[in-house]
């Protein structure tokens, strides 16, 4: 698989364009998940024309259109960024982003919960960064999160989940429209699907079902939709456990009762908090490989993001 193109705020990248000359450098985001990233960095102050370094801003206002305001002259740079974030993202539909890391708490880029200051100064952690907001309103299925929240596993495995699925899926669109190409992805991405939605494992099932009776176009926009939007929903123990117990279904003849029981209590030991994803994963992987089922084998949800990255040892 080719790098992965994301966007991502600038300073995280250890560019100095913070206001105060600094960088907010991320050394997950560089070292360890840049192996397989393409970045494409943004820096909404600093394209838009202001100056290294500069007065520090915050929002002002309504929470749901805030201004952008600087915080000691009170000059007002909202219309200015929002004609500069307007032309950007239009820019950036060029680039086939497969997602957003934005730097959290920034009144330029930050994706929730940022200060919005009332008339009396008062502080709510209830706004959205002016560039975040334009970006996440024009590519409303892109993965999209900030390097605060990348610190939690299980955000940070969902995030990175989401975006070797669309690089996966992208590669579908680069080839030559079928309805094969469609199938042959929703084959192999069942299994993943259903460990985040259930109804969307369903939904799923009958669109490509009925996939001779839909017009191409149509076929792949909403398969693209629906595989966006269930792969967002997060997974959970319960939804993963029933997923490794749907995959023992089918080698479970082939098990000794007592490889049997192994497997369930592996299973339930998951389910309960005590061991991580990757130890029940790596022994149906066992299992797939042993008995060579050739279904399991090309299940993405054995290998839905690289193994370096040790993200389901920690889930
Ligand atoms: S948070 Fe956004 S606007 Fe601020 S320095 Fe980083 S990239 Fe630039």
């Amino acid at each position: 698989m080719e790098k992965i193109k994301l966007g991502i705020s600038a300073c995280l990248l250890g560019e100095n364009v913070r206001y105060d000359g600094g960088h907010r450098l991320d050394r997950f985001l560089t070292d360890t998940l840049g192996q397989y990233v393409e970045y494409v960095p943004v820096c909404p102050e600093v394209e838009c024309g202001l100056p290294v370094p500069r007065e520090s801003m915050h929002l002002e206002g309504d929470p749901d259109s805030p201004r952008l305001v600087t915080i000691r002259t009170k000059q007002d740079m909202t219309d200015r960024m929002i004609k500069w974030a307007r032309k950007r993202v239009i820019d950036l539909e060029k680039e086939d982003l497969c997602g957003f890391i934005f730097k959290s708490d920034s009144p330029s880029s930050g994706m929730e919960r940022v200060k919005v200051h009332n008339e009396k100064g008062m502080p709510v952690k209830k706004g959205v960064g002016m560039f975040a907001r334009i970006f996440m309103d024009h590519f409303p299925l892109l993965p999209v999160e900030d390097e605060g929240r990348l610190h939690d596993p299980k955000l940070r495995d969902n995030f990175i989940e989401r975006i070797f699925a669309l690089k996966r899926w992208r590669e579908v669109l680069e080839r030559k429209e079928s309805r094969g190409n469609v199938v042959d992805f929703h084959a192999r991405h069942k299994l993943l699907i259903l460990s985040h939605s259930p109804k969307h494992y369903q939904t799923m099932g009958k669109l490509v079902a009925k996939a001779k009776d839909l017009p191409l176009k149509e076929l792949y926009q909403k398969y693209q939709t629906l595989l966006m939007e269930s792969l967002y929903l997060k997974t959970s123990p319960k939804k993963n456990a029933n997923v490794l117990q749907h995959m023992m279904g089918y080698f479970k003849e082939q098990l000794s009762s007592d490889e049997k029981q192994e497997l369930l209590e592996v299973i339930d030991f998951y389910r309960k908090g005590y061991i991580p994803l990757i130890v029940p994963v790596t022994l149906v992987q066992h299992y797939v490989r042993k008995y060579d089922q050739p279904y399991l084998k090309q299940q993405v949800y054995l290998n839905p993001h690289p193994l370096e990255l040790q993200l389901r040892n920690h889930v």
